[in-house]
């Protein structure tokens, strides 16, 4: 199969393309840079079954091009991190909905299957563990910047399912938990690479906040397989589906166990 992996030098599209490769699929990937790294995919480059462009998915004529040889797109493009998310919200918003829109429009003419990623920030504040897909999502004001990001993918994910509902443009969305594992940086605030380089360097952990709020953690590689298996399921098509890990963990572990 031929895939186009937008955000493909990312830190799970890098991983994905990985996976892809060595089941001997072809693979395209398109990233302008902007979180994605070249070190991400410098393993790959001189794969004869693997392309990659550096570009941004504003380019219509490059994106048509590449979205018309894939048979399947994965939409990883995205601005990610809370870091990011606070210091240039207009980018943000802009990037995600503008992004997604571009890419299901010209995945629309062709009807190529996308997979878009989301995120399980849009539940916001709900307070209802474990997230469903149906649950209501209970964002904050509009003058908090922190939840243009949920909002923004909130919208994407309309947008996704409004193509297929409309246009019966096969979509899947997938709303991932925090993904860990290698090559993941802590440049735009990811608690785990944070804290790891933090201790390797011997400087003190910065626990923000009580360190009482939990995350479920999945490996990249675990949520990799679970968008290889949604791509094959049908019953994937127009659905939301959360792609992360039942087990909880809070940041500070003390607070888990006052015994340490
Ligand atoms: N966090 C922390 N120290 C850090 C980075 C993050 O205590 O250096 C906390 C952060 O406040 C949050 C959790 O770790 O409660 C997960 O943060 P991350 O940005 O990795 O993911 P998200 O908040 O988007 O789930």
């Amino acid at each position: 199969m031929r895939f186009l992996i937008t955000g493909g030098a990312g830190f799970i599209g890098s991983h994905l393309a990985e996976r892809l490769l060595e089941r001997g699929d072809h693979v395209v990937l398109l990233d302008n840079l902007s979180t994605g790294s070249m070190e991400n995919i410098r393993h790959l480059k001189s794969h004869d079954r693997m392309q990659y462009f550096l570009d941004s998915i504003e380019n219509r004529q490059l994106l048509a091009e590449l979205v018309d040889d894939a048979e399947v797109v994965v939409h990883l493009a995205a601005a990610v991190g809370v870091r990011l998310i606070v210091e240039s919200p207009v980018r943000t918003i802009e990037t995600n909905v503008n992004g997604t829109q571009l890419i299901l429009e010209a995945a629309s003419k062709k009807r190529k299957l996308v997979v878009t990623a989301s995120t399980s920030e849009v539940y916001g504040k709900n307070m209802q563990v474990p997230f469903r897909e149906d649950a209501d999502l209970v964002l904050g004001p509009t003058t908090k910047g922190r939840w243009s990001y949920a909002a923004s993918k909130a919208l994407d994910e309309f947008l996704a399912l409004s193509y297929w509902k409309e246009k019966k443009l096969p979509v899947i969305v997938v709303r991932l938990f925090n993904t860990v594992g290698p090559r993941q940086t802590g440049r735009y605030g990811m608690v785990l690479p944070n804290f790891v380089g933090q201790a390797l360097d011997g400087k003190p952990i910065t626990v923000y906040g009580s360190g009482k709020q939990s995350r479920c953690f999945c490996d990249v590689r675990d949520v990799v397989e679970a968008l290889m298996r949604l791509m094959e399921t049908q019953h994937a098509v127009g659905e939301v589906v959360n792609v992360g890990n039942t087990e909880e963990v809070t940041i500070r572990i003390r607070a888990l166990r006052p015994g340490l």
